[in-house]
């Protein structure tokens, strides 16, 4: 059913000059946010590429969703209104947001090199799981991954490590968080609000050890990516810092999670933040550093490409997306 809406808007849009100019009117219905979804099923999803001096990223739109009552995940602690009101000065409604997954890979020229792997089969049924899909798109087969890094262990980040048939990036090793690994794979996680982490785990990442490496905050992943402790969001989360041919760029992973309401108040509580002080207290360090030294990062969650600048104001950081820096 779906498909065949699809294919009737695509002949319309192809038959009727009129279709542009009617769409804005057409935006109102669902049926019409049916056929965006028919319509970006069949083009593939958003990838973005750009170099960083002698490195290439590619950033893929794995999925993304609508949320509910932003106010419920971001500024837990607030009043709803002041939460709302945040949000409309910044030109965003109140009541809904978008969250999106941007896995990326980094393209040495030695080795390519992703980090995090997006929903994988369990994202399919409502749209995500698509980040194989844009590396193909971008001429990169799921054989050609050299390395897979996991930030931390939250499904959106884990799940595309597997396939039903197997591992997702059969020639792969992969490097994990030791800290990360530690907290997820105990068992004595059973019978906690953590319990259903711990069984993706067992389920996703226990398979991989053999292959892995473990590391901690200053280790390499390879020359010119340095891992950085960023504990809070989960306990051993972990941010990258990219530097090739005199560039930078920080992969900030979960550090902030809305591009408005986690850099404009950095203090406000995160309902996915397993430890809330010190996640906010970590969002300050990695975004002060970020502020300092005007260099640009890519947030798992920030409006896609996700990528962008920040600037200090008193109360936090304004989100600056990316424009054509990288190509200059
Ligand atoms: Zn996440």
């Amino acid at each position: 059913m779906a498909e065949m809406k699809g294919i009737h808007r695509r002949r319309l849009m192809a038959t009727a000059g009129l279709t542009a100019l009617a769409a804005p009117f057409a935006a109102r219905g669902s049926a019409h946010a049916a056929d965006d979804e028919t319509m970006a099923q069949a083009e593939g999803p958003r990838t973005d590429s750009f170099p960083l001096g002698d490195f290439k990223l590619v950033v893929v739109e794995d999925g993304s969703r609508v949320m509910e009552n932003p106010g419920e995940t971001f500024g837990t602690g607030q009043a709803p209104e002041a939460v709302g009101a945040l949000l409309e000065e910044n030109f965003l409604p109140a009541d809904k947001m978008v969250n999106g997954f941007a896995p990326v890979l980094v393209d040495t020229g030695e080795q390519t090199i992703l980090f995090d792997t997006g929903m994988g089969p369990a994202g399919r049924s409502w749209g995500a799981g698509r980040l194989i899909e844009g590396l193909k798109a971008n001429g990169y087969q799921p054989g050609d991954i050299d390395v897979v890094v996991i930030t931390h262990m939250h499904g959106d980040h884990i799940n595309g490590l597997m396939e039903e048939v197997g591992p997702a990036f059969p020639n792969a090793r992969y490097v994990f968080g030791d800290k990360e690994y530690a907290f997820w794979s105990d068992e004595s996680r059973m019978g906690t609000p953590a319990e259903g982490g711990h069984e993706s785990v067992k389920k996703l990442i226990v398979p991989l050890v053999d292959k892995a490496t473990f590391i901690k905050g200053g280790d390499t992943v390879a020359p010119g990516i340095t891992a950085i402790e960023a504990f809070g969001h989960t306990p051993g989360h972990m941010v990258f810092m990219l530097e090739s041919g005199g560039r930078k760029l920080l992969l900030t992973a979960d550090t902030a999670n809305h591009y408005v309401l986690s850099l404009q108040r950095p203090d406000w509580q995160v309902r996915f933040d397993m430890d809330k002080d010190m996640a906010a207290a970590t969002r300050k360090q990695v975004f002060d550093m970020v502020a300092e030294e005007r260099i640009p990062f890519l947030g798992y969650h920030m409006p896609f490409p996700s990528v962008g600048y920040v600037e200090k104001t008193d109360q936090g950081y304004v989100f600056m997306p990316k424009t054509y820096q990288f190509r200059l």
